[in-house]
């Protein structure tokens, strides 16, 4: 897609710090590293977000995902964990709008990257709880 940065780096028209590709997929350094070897996974296939994925899409490029944190495990020995993570629009923190997953190793709980869920447990009755679980099951499709 034109104007898109991460199609424009998997065309080699601006340049990236490759660490893998295939037919379907692109991975490469994150320029800004939050901790060192901070990878992103792409489709080759431009797509804005998860809601855009197809079934087979998704394969292509989730499928993907242990090999690069081998990867990412075998090159940094020192690693003691790894957070897969995929931003999907701006409020949930998204700013290059063609569909992305972050790798971030971790080595230390001071590097500089945490994610914070706060403890909500026992706040929804077993009813509530009940209700959400089957309005979102309804819509499996
Ligand atoms: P998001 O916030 O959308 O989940 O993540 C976008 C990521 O893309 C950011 O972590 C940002 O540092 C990275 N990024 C933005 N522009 C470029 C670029 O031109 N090259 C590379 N390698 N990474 C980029
Ligand atoms: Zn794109």
């Amino acid at each position: 897609m034109e104007n898109c940065i991460f199609c424009k780096i998997i065309n080699n028209e601006i340049p990236s710090y490759k660490v893998y590709e295939d037919e379907e997929v692109y991975a490469f350094l994150d320029i800004s590293q939050a901790t060192p070897g901070h990878t992103l996974l792409i489709p080759k296939t431009h797509v804005t977000d998860i809601f855009s994925y197809d079934d087979v899409l998704a394969e292509k490029l989730f499928s993907r995902l242990p090999k690069i944190a081998r990867a990412l495990e075998a090159a940094f020995p020192e690693m003691e964990g790894l957070n897969i993570i995929n931003n999907n629009k701006e409020l949930a923190y998204q700013t290059v709008f063609h569909s992305h997953v972050h790798l971030i190793p971790r080595y230390t709980k001071e590097d500089d990257f945490s994610m914070h869920f706060g403890n909500h447990m026992g706040q929804q009755t077993e009813n509530e709880m009940t209700e959400i679980a089957e309005k979102i099951a309804k819509q499996v499709k």
